[in-house]
């Protein structure tokens, strides 16, 4: 079954096509990754997923809810959560109180910092959060302020941020981007972990490597249109492919 359905996106930004006609599906149940140079139109197409952008044509079906035209937390709220490019954490609190704001957020819409001082007292959602920080290997952190993190650890702090919402379809932009190797190694062991719960993922990557070892299918992203679309071992060695990669040499 389809959890995601994409109809006939295009944007532009004044002159330039970012993304042109692209129909996109995903399977309940997959780790679909979306992979392109860099400036294929991927960040663009996952924002006109998620509403932080407004297509100019198109449709978003997630299972029979139509996204077009959803505000970004309603979308949130309906079992849609996303990694960006550069986590979105607040620096100031403590690990802990980090995962501690989803609930809330998922509970009582549009999150509200004013709030949070509930939460905290919230025996409950503190259990919870602190069995997320031990899935994703940060609990000996938990009163640690989550600005002093390494890149990689803000990262696994922002899944488990995500990872607390209980989201349906989970959504990555290039979730290893700035990381050293061996914390580019411990994300992808992370997500593999994570893939038993049933959350259906879309990663998209500019780095093929990554994905190779996580995906069930593959659709490649060039100058915003998809211009082939397999299995990883199909994809890797589609001349198509290779030549959309050239200049980019990371293939
Ligand atoms: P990718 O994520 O694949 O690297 P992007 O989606 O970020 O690519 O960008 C696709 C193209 O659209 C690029 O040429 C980029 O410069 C352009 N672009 C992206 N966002 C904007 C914007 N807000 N305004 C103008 N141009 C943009
Ligand atoms: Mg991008």
């Amino acid at each position: 079954m389809e959890i995601l359905k994409v109809e006939g996106v295009n944007k532009s930004f004044g002159g330039l096509r970012a993304l042109n006609n692209v129909n996109f599906k995903v399977e309940e149940g997959a780790v679909h990754a979306i992979i392109g140079p860099n400036g294929a139109g991927k960040s663009t197409f996952l924002n006109c997923m998620i509403g932080r952008l407004a297509p100019d044509t198109g449709t978003v079906m997630f299972g029979d809810i139509s996204l077009t035209g959803m505000k970004p937390h309603e979308i949130n709220q309906v079992g849609v959560s996303r990694v960006f490019q550069t986590p979105e954490i607040f620096g100031d609190l403590t690990l802990l109180e980090n995962v501690m704001i989803p609930y809330l957020a998922k509970r009582d819409g549009e999150f509200a910092l004013h709030a949070f001082k509930r939460v905290d007292q919230d025996g409950e959602t503190r259990d919870k959060a602190m069995h997320m920080l031990e899935d994703v290997g940060l609990a000996e952190k938990k009163d640690v302020t989550s600005e002093s993190l390494s890149r990689g650890d803000k990262r696994r702090l922002e899944l488990a941020m995500c990872l607390s919402q209980d989201p349906k379809l989970l959504l990555l932009d290039e979730p290893t981007a700035g990381m050293s190797r061996a914390d580019t190694n411990n994300t992808i062991d992370l997500l593999k972990r994570i893939g038993d719960r049933g959350i259906t993922k879309v990663v998209i990557e500019h780095d093929m490597h990554v994905v190779f070892s996580l995906a069930s299918k593959i659709s490649v992203l060039a100058q915003g249109a998809i211009i082939a679309e397999g299995k990883p071992e199909d994809i890797k060695g589609d001349p198509r492919v290779q030549e959309a990669y050239l200049g980019g040499a990371h293939i």
